[in-house]
């Protein structure tokens, strides 16, 4: 096996491990980016909307609003220290990408553009903000590319085309990773001093996603499979506005526009579940609210999806009737300038012009707000009291800080990669400086390269791409926007099934070396599998409602009980594991404890946990 030597290892190439990288490599560090996509094919780079900070360049504006609708929109389960620094950094963070080159929408005074988004606020709630940064609607595209410049600049080493399957630990210490060479099919040691995990979410859990091919969450299985719990795994968002049977995404940013959602009625229903924000309300109220309008008759066709309309007549109807000014109102040209993507995504895949007809919409799944725990470094913490694995970075979708919660607000996830990713990769370079090389154990990477084998020799009669299916066809009906305690058996007793298919049964076709697709989805459906049953299980375990875990059986949200992490571990053999799930790592209320400790009275606390009202 080949060995490559590095101070810091880091495991994909999206926005997040990026900017890791970059901050890693300007720390003095020697570092190489692993990555099975190349780089510029990143998730990432499909980012619409935007990135939020308060700049103000068009509202009034500050961090600390940022930082209370961060919390809010979280439902309270964000750590509150975090979400202070994501909202403060992220104003330095977006002039920072600006200055690497970054080409924002601009304001008539030359200003980076803002637009509005769910849940971005004034004064705590009182009004909605322009807070979104933009390029169009290829924000993620242009962050994407301007690190991957400024990486190249910087002396970064970039192993394109290498996926990771296993991680190396040597006495509780990660000492790297074992990768595959997907142009051969050779293994390849990396040996590191730190190993940063930034490998993006597992949209393709569920059937209907928004997330590419590639987000099969194989960083946080890794890490799972080696004693490291993932926190948070109950919570995954579903974006309201995918496209029918698609899933491919519609940006919060039509909305943002003054888009509307009507039903087969021609009523604007979120009129109805959200008085105030309407259209606007946080991506866990809006999908419920369209499948409460599925279930109640009223979608479109009685098909399960909505309309999405943006035709300058409708959207201007309704900024009339709020009494918005005429200068807001739009035209053709504007949404053509605004959302071009959008509108060649709907001409091409759907045959659906936006600017002349409305188009048809259902949720999708789109963000972990779970995953790999770390600390405000990034460093990856095993446990409820925050010890930290030596060597071992996690950030991005696939860590879990936790700066979302139990439901993340718009454009926050790019906050989130340019923030930690750079928090992580100076933290990284500093570790190094200090630490020496564990020396890699004699027999690294001989245990992935016999379940390699074991796949890739599979004489079964279950081929991945049915066990796929049914493993998505089950989280979408049973793990999905709304759950009871006997959708969520039924989930787990199927994925039981599937994965005892998965390990007993299996057979591909391709037995090659070169480029085998076959065998590394395959191996990708083993992370799925893992990743949805943590799922189930940590949502079974949580008995009340919050955010996007949305339980029919318990409504409410509970904080007396409830208002706490999950962490489960995996135990035992991969073909039949052992869980532990625990409620018991607290959530971080330091901005709520200031108050008090202030003597705000308590109806003018803005960060107790309360109930919410819309
Ligand atoms: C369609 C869409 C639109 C979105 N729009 C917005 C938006 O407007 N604003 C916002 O804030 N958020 C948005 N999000 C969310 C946000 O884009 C993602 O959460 C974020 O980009 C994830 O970045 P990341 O760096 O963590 O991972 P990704 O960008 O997903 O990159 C993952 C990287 O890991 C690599 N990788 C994965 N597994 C392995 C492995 N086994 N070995 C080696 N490499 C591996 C891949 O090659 C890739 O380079 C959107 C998401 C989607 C899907």
């Amino acid at each position: 096996m080949q060995i490559h030597k590095h101070d810091v290892i880091i495991i994909g190439a999206g926005g997040a491990g990026l900017m890791a990288a970059l901050y890693a490599s300007k720390g003095g560090a020697d570092v190489a980016v692993v990555s099975k996509l190349y780089p510029t094919r990143s998730h990432t780079g499909t980012a619409q909307g935007g990135i939020g900070a308060a700049l103000g360049n068009l509202d009034e504006d500050k961090p600390i609003y940022h930082t209370y609708d961060t919390v809010k929109g979280g439902d309270y389960l964000t750590d509150q220290a975090a979400a202070k620094i994501l909202a403060e950094n992220a104003v330095e963070a977006v002039i920072e990408l600006e200055h690497m080159g970054l080409p924002f929408d601009r304001t008539s005074e030359k200003r980076i553009s803002q637009r509005r988004f769910g849940g971005h606020t004034r004064n705590f709630g009182e009004e909605l903000v322009r807070r979104a940064c933009h390029a169009a609607d290829r924000t993620g595209h242009m962050i994407l590319q301007t690190l991957y410049q400024q990486c190249i600049k910087n002396e970064v080493n970039f192993f394109d085309e290498f996926q990771v399957v296993d991680m190396i630990v040597v006495d509780g210490a990660v000492a790297g990773v074992v990768a595959i060479e997907l142009g051969t099919g050779e293994f390849h040691i990396f040996h590191g001093k730190a190993s940063f995990f930034a490998s993006g979410g597992w949209g393709r859990c569920w059937s209907v996603t928004s997330n590419a091919h590639s987000l099969t969450g194989d960083g946080a299985a890794i890490a799972l499979r080696r004693g490291v719990p993932l926190q948070d795994m109950e919570f995954f968002q579903f974006h309201p506005t995918g496209i029918y049977r698609m899933g491919i995404l519609i940006t919060e940013g039509v909305r943002g526009e003054g888009g509307v959602l009507i039903n087969s009625q021609g009523e604007r229903f979120m009129e109805r579940y959200a008085p105030s924000a309407k259209d606007l309300a946080s991506r866990d109220v809006v999908s419920r609210a369209i499948y409460l309008e599925t279930r109640a008759g009223r979608s479109i066709k009685n098909r399960g999806y909505v309309h999405l309309d943006v035709r300058p007549q409708t959207v201007n109807r309704y900024f009339a009737e709020e009494g918005r000014e005429r200068k807001d109102f739009i035209n053709g040209e504007t949404i053509e300038r605004k959302l071009p993507d959008i509108l060649d995504f709907c001409r091409t895949y759907l045959g659906v012009d936006p600017v002349l007809e409305p188009m048809p919409v259902q949720p999708t799944a789109h963000y972990a707000m779970g995953g790999i725990p770390t600390n405000m470094d990034a460093e990856v913490i095993i446990d409820a009291a925050g010890t930290v694995m030596p060597g071992a970075y996690a950030a991005g979708e696939t860590a879990c800080v936790s700066v979302h919660g139990a439901n993340r607000l718009g454009t926050n996830s790019l906050v989130d990669l340019v923030v930690f990713g750079r928090r992580g990769g100076m933290k990284a370079a500093e570790y190094v400086k200090g630490v020496d090389w564990k020396p890699l154990p004699a027999d690294a990477g001989a245990e992935i390269q016999a379940e390699f084998e074991r796949i890739r020799n599979g004489s079964g009669a279950s081929r991945p791409g049915e066990l796929r299916h049914l493993m998505q066809a089950t989280m979408m009906d049973n793990v999905g926007v709304f759950r009871t305690e006997e959708t969520l058996r039924q989930g787990i007793k199927d994925l039981a099934e599937l994965r005892e298919r998965f390990y007993k049964d299996l057979h591909i076709d391709d037995k090659s070396r070169v480029f085998n697709t076959d065998l590394m989805e395959a191996w990708e459906l083993g992370c799925l599998l893992d990743l949805a049953d943590v799922t189930a299980r940590t949502a079974i375990e949580r008995k009340e409602s919050r955010g996007a875990h949305s339980r029919e059986d318990f409504k409410k949200r509970d904080d007396e009980n409830w208002l706490a992490h999950s962490l489960i571990y995996q135990r035992g053999p991969l073909s039949a594991p052992e869980y532990e799930a625990h409620f018991d790592k607290q959530v971080d209320l330091s901005l709520w404890e200031e108050e008090v400790a202030q003597g705000v009275p308590e109806e003018q606390q803005k960060f107790r946990p309360k109930e919410r009202v819309y």
